[in-house]
């Protein structure tokens, strides 16, 4: 019985540390927009057609003094959580256009969006003061979300997504197939891409339910008029597939990894 109240007050200890990071993490996000600690990294996308980058896609990064360098999945959750990704996303939002607008003009910028940017009213407003202050045309901007965004058919972000798509921009949907409701959500909104999860591409070529999934999205993406691309693209048998399934655009470590916006220009260059 006492080792069980010791294990119960490890537990509690524990507990409480990692909350106690939580805190501290939330506080420290709060100053990280006003002391220029994020940083925009940009990966390629490319046309299996031409082989060439056809857009690139924004990446957020946290530069921290104390903790370097912290990946999006650590920290973006915890600014969703306190609504701090508004004025983030809108940061990023005016970054990424500015910066696609020194780009070859047939370079697009892909910019993910938090739900939580959908429930403000201003979303809508803020893409078209990062258009406007960029001077990018709108079909240069595509717009990720993922499905959590169209959950229970929420009719308001439906309308903000016909919103936004008057401004000019493209829709894609992200992580494809991750979500439990993916094919309804196609019927929601007439999105212009489709982006497979790469969940379904890390047991390509010998997965046999991946590899049906991956041909019934490529035929879905060519019946409804869709871009179709597809993202964790590590080796040449996983390449070699998703080009014989007839996809338009792949993404993935075997081309590039994300890299900071001063390397991009060079790498779109050299695919030119
Ligand atoms: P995502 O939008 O699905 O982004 C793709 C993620 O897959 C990126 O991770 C990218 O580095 C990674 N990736 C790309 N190719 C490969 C590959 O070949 N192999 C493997 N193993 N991974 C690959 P990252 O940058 O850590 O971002 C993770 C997630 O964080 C993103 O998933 C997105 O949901 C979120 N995120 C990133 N930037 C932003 C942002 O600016 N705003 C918001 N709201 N979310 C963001
Ligand atoms: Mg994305
Ligand atoms: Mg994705
Ligand atoms: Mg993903």
């Amino acid at each position: 019985k006492s080792s069980g109240r010791g294990t119960y007050r490890r537990f509690d200890v524990a507990m409480h540390a990692q909350l106690q990071a939580h805190q501290k993490m939330k506080i420290a996000l709060r100053d990280a927009l006003e002391r220029n600690e994020f940083e925009l990294h940009y990966q390629p996308l490319i046309s299996l057609k031409s082989r060439r980058v056809t857009g690139c896609e924004a990446l957020l990064r946290w530069r921290n003094p104390e903790r370097g360098m912290i990946a999006p999945s650590e920290f973006v959750p915890i600014a969703e959580e306190t609504a701090l990704i508004v004025a983030i996303g809108k940061w990023i939002l005016a970054e990424a256009c500015r910066e696609a607008a020194q780009w070859p003009e047939h370079v697009s910028v892909a910019v993910n969006l938090s739900p939580v940017q959908f429930k403000h009213r201003n979303l809508v407003n803020a893409v078209a003061d990062a258009l406007s202050s960029s001077g990018l045309d709108p079909a240069r901007l595509q717009l990720e979300i993922t499905e959590s965004v169209l959950l229970d058919e929420n009719e308001h972000n439906i309308q903000v997504l016909h919103d936004l798509r008057s401004l000019g921009v493209k829709i894609a949907m992200d992580d494809f197939g991750t979500g439990y409701s993916s094919l309804g959500y196609l019927r929601t909104f007439p999105f212009d891409k489709i982006k497979v999860d790469q969940a379904f591409v890390r047991d390509l070529p010998h997965g046999k339910e991946s590899l049906a999934i991956v041909r019934a999205v490529a035929g879905l993406g060519q019946s409804l008029g869709m871009t179709t691309t597809i993202e964790g693209i590590e080796t040449e048998d996983q390449l070699a597939i998703v080009n014989a399934e007839g996809f338009h655009e792949v993404q993935g470590f075997i081309f590039s990894r994300p890299v900071p916006a001063a390397e991009i220009s060079s790498l779109i260059k050299g695919s030119l």
